[in-house]
């Protein structure tokens, strides 16, 4: 058993000039919506490892840069890190309580745009690497990091710098770079995301509106046209109707099933936070429920636009319409396939008027909850959190981990320094310092144990 008292004492230490150093990185806007801040940010990210005696690079796509780093260590098992460095915009700024790019630290919390997701991963990581270098003078396996710029735009450009360097990105296992507690603060392993394809549906039915009393009789609309083309795709049985949707949909095994059921009741958190007064297809709570909720794809209305919606009445009929909508996606289902079939059921229905652009897809990917990997990472988990991580087999929301698992072969594990409070992508984004130590202790452990 390795002894950390030291790597800990180490990391209480050096907590207030890693937060210093994070607070930097926040200072520095990288809103990837807005191009704001994207190079600078970059750089930023590729001396801080530089710091660390990695070898970095930085390397252009169509989009934001990509910053890679790799420091050789003492045992040739490899570690890489999946980060990103871009953030959501800031916006509505009058609702943060502290200026989202000027990091302010209040009740054991540092506030700021990005210091959850993913800025203060990227900082917490990088403590507990100085931490082993200080403790042993050099790390005891191979760490890689790949920090990306477009995770909060859809990572557009991700899966083809994995493919075209595979051979540098070659590891043994991946950590994902999120994670964190619940609200029992029992830390959460994701063993996999669901995919997503989205798209905007679009009908242009005349050149202009046209008065109600004239073309209603005689022209067509685009709302109806748009209404009637999303009626054929999910009735209200919820069952979606694209010929071969399902056709790929995998089972859950029984050890999902069994690892479902260990989850906690969500049905009247959900009720009670949403203030909804029940749920669809007659669900009522329980495993089944849970099951459902991650393990059935899904086809989502996101948002309709058309004609006139402001006060009082206008007889005008639109001579647009559009919808945004989101299919979410279980293993094996692929994006490519989702949207072929959406273009030949419209068509079979009589839509071929119907516009179908696409806006980002990710396919979903999950690793086996059994993987040696997962239970390093939970192994090393209990240590420090004193309780066993709490396995979920699919989360419900995407990301770009399919070409890490797919392409690179690697089991993937998240972990990392969330609570339920952390506001990512909203006003008043903080990450708690206690739970930032926690990760990096983690953190150490698993590099610890991972280079044997
Ligand atoms: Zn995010």
């Amino acid at each position: 058993m390795t002894d950390y008292t030291k790597i800990d004492t180490y990391l209480e230490e050096n907590l207030d000039e890693s937060i210093a150093e994070l607070s930097r990185l926040v200072a520095q806007p990288s809103v990837g919506a807005q191009n704001l801040g994207m190079r600078e940010c970059a750089a930023l990210v590729a001396g801080m490892l530089k710091k660390r005696g990695f070898e970095t690079r930085i390397v252009d796509t169509p989009g934001a840069p990509v910053v890679y780093g790799e420091r050789k260590g003492k045992s040739d098992r490899t570690l890489l890190f999946y980060d990103h460095y871009d953030v959501q915009p800031a916006e509505p700024l009058e609702l943060w309580e502290t200026p989202p790019f000027a990091p302010s630290l209040r009740d054991g919390k540092l506030y700021g745009r990005g210091v959850s997701d993913n800025k203060g991963h990227i900082a917490a990581r990088l403590l507990a690497i100085d931490a082993l270098l200080a403790e042993f003078g050099e790390l005891p396996g191979n760490v890689k990091f790949i920090i990306e710029g477009e995770e909060e735009t859809s990572s557009t450009n991700l899966h083809p710098f994995v493919r075209d360097h595979l051979e540098l990105l070659k590891a043994d296992a991946c950590i994902w770079e999120f994670g964190g507690v619940d609200h029992r603060e029992v830390p959460i392993e994701y063993l996999g995301l669901r995919g997503i394809c989205y798209v905007e549906l679009s009908v242009e039915t005349a050149a202009i509106d046209v008065h109600s009393g004239l073309g209603g009789s005689i022209f067509p609309n685009a709302a109806w046209r748009l209404v009637w083309a999303l009626n054929t795709l999910k009735g209200p049985d919820e069952h979606i109707r694209l010929p071969g949707f399902y056709a790929k949909v995998r089972k859950p095994s029984a050890r999902d099933i069994e690892l479902m059921a260990a989850l906690p009741e969500t049905s009247e958190v959900y009720q009670e936070q949403y203030g909804i007064k029940g749920f669809i297809k007659g669900l009522t709570g329980g495993v089944e429920m849970r099951i459902e909720e991650v393990f059935t794809p899904t086809c989502t209305i996101c948002g309709l636009t058309s004609g006139y919606q402001g006060p009082g009445s206008k007889t005008v009929q639109p001579a647009r319409a559009s919808a945004k909508v989101d299919f979410r996606l279980v293993p094996d289902m692929d994006p490519a396939d989702v949207l072929e079939q959406l273009r030949a059921h419209l068509d079979a229905e009589g839509f071929n008027d119907v516009q179908i652009e696409f806006l980002g897809g990710e396919a979903p990917a999950r690793t086996d909850p059994d993987d040696p990997f997962i239970e390093l990472v939970c192994n090393t988990a209990r240590d420090v959190y004193g309780v066993e991580m709490q396995r979920i087999p699919l989360s419900g929301g995407s990301g770009p981990n399919a070409p890490f698992i797919h392409d690179l072969g690697l089991p993937v594990a998240s972990a990392g320094l969330g609570h339920p409070d952390a506001r990512g992508h909203a006003p008043n984004e903080n990450v708690r310092l206690d739970l930032y130590v926690k990760h990096a202790r983690h953190m150490a452990r698993l590099m610890v144990a991972f280079a044997k």
